[in-house]
């Protein structure tokens, strides 16, 4: 059977599923339709679903890397508040006419924000089977941490997908991650944006891209399949 009909398949099911009847955090439902993923597999890119994904992992316990925003967290809910707000004096923005460009809102993003962010589904699933494998599991995000502290967002991560991690989140501050990838042995790396796949290729590793929800504010350039790596099927949730 072709593989666009089994993706196609696979999304009706779900579809049809619904969410009803599924446990908490399971949603199953796409709001892509299958065509997204279809369309990367007639331009020749791969797609793979998590379970190819599990089989294709060596048997030794291996070192992997996640991204965060939009990876991991759906944590546009913080910045949206960040362009949206009127809590600063006289009803100005707390952070300022460009919360990007200031501290205290990465501050506050790190330590209270990310209250409001959300553990991907995909992410949940993923990081039980790295846990279940023995694999070490790294966080490396694009965001500034002008605090110097990673704590906050080392400790939410830990709370979100239960881990017991003792590697701190790496902060680029927007820089490229490929030596942060490099430096942590990672052969494996998740990510949803261009940036991501790029920096893992370059560090000659394994890239899985992570699809963006539909939902994310997230205006980073996500070309889902044209950097040479595998699309995970039915990651936007
Ligand atoms: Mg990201």
């Amino acid at each position: 059977m072709p593989r666009s009909w089994i993706l196609s398949a696979l999304v009706i099911v779900t579809a049809v599923a619904g969410c009803g009847t599924c446990p908490v955090g399971k949603q199953v439902a796409s709001d892509l339709p299958p065509s997204h993923y279809q369309a990367i597999e007639a331009a020749g890119h791969d797609v793979i679903t998590i379970e190819e994904l599990a089989t294709s992992l060596p048997d030794e316990p291996m070192v992997v890397g996640f991204d965060v925003d939009d990876t991991v967290l759906f944590s546009s809910p913080g910045f949206f508040y960040a362009f949206t707000n009127t809590r600063g004096p006289g009803g100005a923005n707390e952070f300022g006419e460009d919360p990007l460009d200031h501290d205290e809102f990465w501050i506050a993003l790190n330590r209270r924000l990310d209250d409001f962010s959300m553990p991907k589904r995909i992410a949940v699933e993923l990081i039980d089977l790295h846990k279940e494998r023995g694999d070490e599991i790294h966080f490396i995000t694009a965001r500034p941490c002008p605090s110097g502290d990673p704590a906050p967002l080392t400790q939410r991560l830990n709370e979100l997908f239960g881990l017991d991690n003792e590697h701190p989140v790496a902060f680029t501050n927007h820089e490229e991650k490929t030596d942060y990838i490099r430096e942590r042995r990672i052969a494996l790396y998740y990510g949803d944006s261009d940036g991501d796949m790029r920096d893992a290729k370059a560090a000659g590793i394994r890239a899985i891209r992570v699809v963006r929800s539909p939902l994310s504010t997230n205006p980073s350039p996500n070309n889902d399949g044209t950097l040479g790596e595998e699309v995970l099927f039915d990651s936007e949730h």
